[in-house]
């Protein structure tokens, strides 16, 4: 075995990879790039190496840099992990010249399979099915139209280099032909370098099915059985599972042979996938291999009981496979789910920030969380956006299902936008729960994934308030603790400096809905009065955020996190952002507007509301202020019009600063 190996990637696959490398004894050199200094990735390895500025280009795509490092560190081999390099062939190639082991197949195996054209033909003449097509040298766009006119309607374009599911166009009659093609082959020149493409008849309704293959230097080659990916957004995997609903033993096995036998016909070494895509009628047909450890790797292992890294690192050391095709078996069911920063409302939009709460399931042998981040780490928009992924195992498929919507519930996420509420939907929708699986799936089931949003439950604006007083209380009673008089009542949160007549009283909103709950202090708690109805309510907030609340004699777990002035209340699976609102500064409070026509305090001019020029009533709302982790509300002083905004949105506003030329009339 190796003593030390340089990991050339970063994110969750570079961390999974030093944990088994640390379990097998072996030292691990971390590389990273200017925007990683403080990743997780280099936080974990033994050593780390800067391999250049935060563009990929410079960094985890830079070869010569990462040999240099390697070499420097005393590493004898590399592990590219998934994407970048792991599929290069020239960095393979460079890695021998350097007398170091690049932990992946032989460079043969990577040019065999690097081109989807090259590869089809090839498992042609090895007896691998194919779907049918065209996937020979002439480029001609008469040729392949007619090409696609024998194949018959509808036919898919795919870039013979591509990947990541970039590069494909569906072409459903001959008159659209010329112009998908044309666009096609701009995205394949602009992403891979490379304008040759393939054609295929496209299946409806087909299921992504892969298949793990491992082989050694001694010539043995087996396979860890199937994974389902066929759960897809635009081509791209989200859940992927093992193993795959409704697979028979007879089909598995020929699956499984074909995949063996693909990877015979290149003489593959190490850990590969090849993948098929299956009909309605369960008849296969091999689409692509993937010379890597996958992304979706971590569901085989959990079905398998097999650490994937283990085996590539022993293989790469030229020892045999651990163990032969009638010793691997599958228990139980495993499901995987990728958590992107992405906003599934603004069509899946990359999101970037800090994570300013991070709280994950705990991990068990039925839960196992994958990420390249913890609290208060940033996603960036350098890289592949991807917080983590979550697999879940149990003994079947339903309770494999039931595992993962608990612990989706338990994944709490606040800093950026993501994909977990619409995770949790995908797994509950009834076609994913009843395994009616193929990859049109997300698109049908679009009104379930994309309900109308939902007015939060009285109980999440219970907790929203409640999380605030208990707050107060807790920084009162800090205070007061630092005090020389720990009896004085300005110490306590009970009302009494605010209540001279007037309850005291907490604006949330949500979306276009504020509402103002009025708080009386009882003993042990508060009475909190929403929608004119009052709810006893006490609780207690516990480390990471976390509200246990007693409502009314109904006891509720919540996690509430404050950041900035946005509240954000995880409660039964869902989130519900609440912006807190300065009942001092809000509209129609009564009294307290008077002089506020100048910033409270420094902060940010978040919106502009009243129109210039506009008669408005006194106490409506004129622009709102983001400071002191609240939005305020500056209201007419009186009736009159606004002449001029001293400030734009987004602007930093000083304290005491005049924010308005308002004429009263
Ligand atoms: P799979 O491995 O299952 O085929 P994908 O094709 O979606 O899954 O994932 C691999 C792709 O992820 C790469 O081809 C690349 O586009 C992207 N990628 C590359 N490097 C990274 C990385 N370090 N972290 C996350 N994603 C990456
Ligand atoms: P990539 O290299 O981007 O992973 P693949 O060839 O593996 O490209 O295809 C990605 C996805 O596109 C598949 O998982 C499948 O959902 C869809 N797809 C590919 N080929 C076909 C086809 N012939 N018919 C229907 N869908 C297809
Ligand atoms: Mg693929």
């Amino acid at each position: 075995m190796f003593d030390t190996v340089l990991i050339a990637n970063r994110g969750e696959i570079a961390c999974r990879v030093i944990r088994t490398a640390r379990r097998l004894g072996v030292r691990t050199v971390a590389v990273y790039s200017d925007a990683d200094a403080t990743a997780r990735h280099v936080r974990l390895a033994d050593d780390a190496v800067c391999i250049g500025p935060a563009s990929a280009r410079e960094s985890y795509l830079n070869g010569e840099r990462i040999i240099a490092a390697a070499r420097a560190s005393g590493a004898q081999a590399i592990h590219p992990g998934y994407g970048f390099l792991s599929e290069n062939e020239q960095f393979a190639e460079a890695c021998a010249a350097s007398g170091l082991v690049f932990i992946g197949p032989p460079v043969a195996a990577i040019r065999a399979m690097g081109s989807k054209s090259a590869a089809k033909a090839l498992m042609e003449r090895a007896g691998v099915p194919l779907v049918p097509g065209y996937h020979g040298e002439n480029q001609d766009a008469g040729f392949l139209a007619a090409e696609s006119q024998r194949i018959g309607w509808p036919v898919l374009i795919k870039a013979s280099a591509g990947g990541g599911g970039k590069g494909m166009r569906i072409v459903r009659s001959a008159g659209e032909f010329a112009a998908a093609l044309a666009s096609c082959r701009r995205e394949a020149a602009a992403s891979f370098g490379d304008d040759r493409v393939l054609i295929e008849k496209y299946l409806e309704r087909p299921r992504h099915i892969e298949m793990q293959v491992f082989g050694d230097t001694l010539g043995n080659v087996v396979h860890l059985f199937e994974r389902d990916c066929s759960v897809q957004r635009r081509h791209q995997k989200v859940l992927e599972e093992a193993p795959a609903p409704g697979m028979t033993a007879t089909r598995r096995a020929a699956m499984g042979k074909a995949a063996v036998d693909a990877a015979k016909a290149v003489g593959y070494v190490g850990a590969g996938t090849v993948e098929f895509i299956v009909g309605a009628d369960g008849t296969f047909h091999f689409m692509e291999m993937n010379t890597r450890l996958q992304v979706e790797h971590p569901v085989t292992e959990m079905i398998t009981g097999l650490d994937l890294v283990e085996w590539q690192l022993r293989v790469a050391a030229g020892e045999p496979l651990p163990l032969a095709q009638e010793q691997l078996a599958i228990r139980g069911h495993a499901i995987e789910a990728r958590i992107y920063a992405e906003d599934p409302d603004k069509g899946f939009l990359p999101s970037t920030g800090r994570l300013l709460h991070l709280s994950t399931p705990a991990e068990s042998l039925h839960v196992r969380v994958d990420t390249g981040v913890e609290e208060g780490d940033e996603i960036t928009p350098h890289y592949d956006p991807m917080i983590a992924k979550l697999i879940v195992r149990d003994d079947t498929r339903e309770r494999a299902c039931a595992r993962m919507l608990q612990a989706l519930a338990q994944y709490r996420v606040v800093g950026v936008a993501n994909n977990i509420e619409f995770l949790s939907r995908l797994v509950a929708c009834p076609a994913f729960a009843q395994a009616d699986l193929d990859t049109g799936l997300i698109e049908r089931e679009h009104d379930f994934l994309f309900p109308a949003t939902t007015e939060p439950p009285r109980e999440a604006w219970l907790s929203a308030a409640l999380a605030e007083l208990l707050r107060e209380q807790a920084a009162a009673d800090a205070a007061a603790r630092l005090d020389a008089d720990p009896h004085s009542p300005w110490h306590h949160r009970d009302g009494w400096r605010v209540n001279l007549g007037a309850p005291r009283r907490l604006t949330f909103r949500s979306g276009d809905v504020a509402k103002t709950m009025s708080v009386a202090y009882v003993d042990a708690g508060y009475r909190l009065e929403v929608d004119g109805q009052a709810t006893a309510a006490h609780g207690e907030m516990l480390p990471g955020s976390q509200l246990r609340a007693d409502f009314g004699g109904n006891r509720t777990a919540a996690t509430v996190v404050a950041a900035n002035e946005r509240r954000h209340v995880f409660l039964h699976g869902h989130c519900y952002v609440f912006a807190a609102i300065d009942p001092l500064y809000h509209a129609g409070e009564g009294g307290g507007a008077e002089g506020g026509m100048t910033a409270p305090m420094p902060g940010k001019v978040i919106a502009l509301v009243a129109k210039i020029g506009v008669r408005v009533e006194k106490g409506a709302p004129l622009l709102i202020l983001e400071a002191m982790k609240m939005e305020h509300t500056i209201c007419a002083p009186a009736t009159g019009t606004v002449k001029a905004f001293r400030y734009a949105v987004g602007e930093q506003v000083t304290d005491g600063a005049e924010l308005v030329d308002f004429e009263a009339k």
